[in-house]
């Protein structure tokens, strides 16, 4: 026997989140080649980013 199953489709509901400002906060930064790393942490919800920052007043020499 069989019987036609038609694919379900599952919808998968967002919670519309309050909008909300991160606070990064700078826990550490390194610098790298690539310029100023910084690890900045929010701590109203917990989440890292890293913040890669290209305007460092350090100037890159390339060396042949
Ligand atoms: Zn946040």
């Amino acid at each position: 026997m069989s019987t036609a199953r038609r694919p379900e489709r599952h919808l998968v509901v967002v919670p519309a989140q309050p909008p909300h400002r991160h606070d990064w906060q700078t826990r550490s930064c390194h610098r790298t080649s690539q310029g100023l790393l910084s690890y900045e942490h929010c701590g109203g919800c917990g989440r890292w980013r890293v913040h890669l920052n290209r305007t460092a007043t350090t100037t890159l020499v390339e060396v042949p």
